[in-house]
């Protein structure tokens, strides 16, 4: 089967000043549709890195990226731009939403951003998958850490996408809102959605169905249970 994404033999090197940074020496990788996957490791092992180069939001320095079979480096930047709006979400711990609109505003802001209509049902749903509909009109400072969370998830669905990538989307979290977050991700998962997260706790990765180990910008580990 061909994957949605794959990666071969990614490299990544950063530059700092005269200093060269190996991030990522050579991964290859490929994720179906649908996945649950967990990236681990420890910091600075390169897992930020190969997210933002899956998510298109960063370039590898040598290898291939291929989104359902079409290498990045055979199509412009405007297609790449169209093809992350429309296939991808992202998830970040820091949660980014925008402190002056609602839950519902932040939500409707990818489909703004794509020129898209806002239905009003459209944003209930979203809100209602994420279990949120009460807090629709509340703005981000009236709402915990979890909820933060939950509103940011909607709103990385709010393009309908095949993919939702999320980089320690758990890290500001405390374990029982932690697991909660996860439970929307499995339910993602078996909706048929990829789901593509890094994470530093292990017990939470141990509910995804792929673990991938990253250390020093190699994949030391590779399990699907
Ligand atoms: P992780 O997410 O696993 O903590 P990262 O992918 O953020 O790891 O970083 C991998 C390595 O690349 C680290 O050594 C980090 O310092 C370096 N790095 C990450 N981003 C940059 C950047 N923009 N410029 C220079 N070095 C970077
Ligand atoms: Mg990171």
């Amino acid at each position: 089967m061909r994957g949605l994404i794959s990666v071969e033999n990614i490299e990544k090197i950063y530059h700092r000043g005269a200093e060269k940074v190996h991030a990522l020496k050579g991964v290859t990788l490929q994720f179906n549709q649908p996945a649950f996957v967990a990236i681990v490791g420890p910091t600075g092992s390169g897992k930020t890195t190969l997210l933002q180069i899956i998510g298109c939001l960063d370039r590898a320095s040598s290898g291939v990226v291929r989104i359902n079979g079409t290498p990045l480096n055979s199509i412009s930047e405007r297609a790449i731009v169209q093809l992350r709006r429309e296939k991808i979400g992202f998830v970040f711990q820091q949660f980014f939403l925008i402190p002056e609109l609602t839950v519902k505003e932040n939500v409707a802001l990818p489909l703004l951003f794509s020129r898209k209509k806002v239905d009003d049902d459209h944003i209930m749903s979203l809100l209602h998958m994420v279990d949120i509909t009460d807090r629709a009109e509340h703005l981000p400072n009236q709402l915990s850490g979890g909820e933060m969370q939950r509103v940011a998830i909607a709103r990385a669905l709010a393009n309908d996408p095949e993919v939702i990538l999320a980089d320690e989307p758990t890290g500001n979290l405390d374990t029982k809102t932690s697991k909660k977050i996860f439970r929307v991700f499995e339910t993602l998962y078996l909706q048929g959605l990829t789901v593509i997260v890094v994470t530093h706790n292990e017990d939470l990765a141990k509910n995804c169905k792929r673990v991938i180990e990253l250390v020093d910008g190699n994949i030391i580990k590779d399990e699907t249970k």
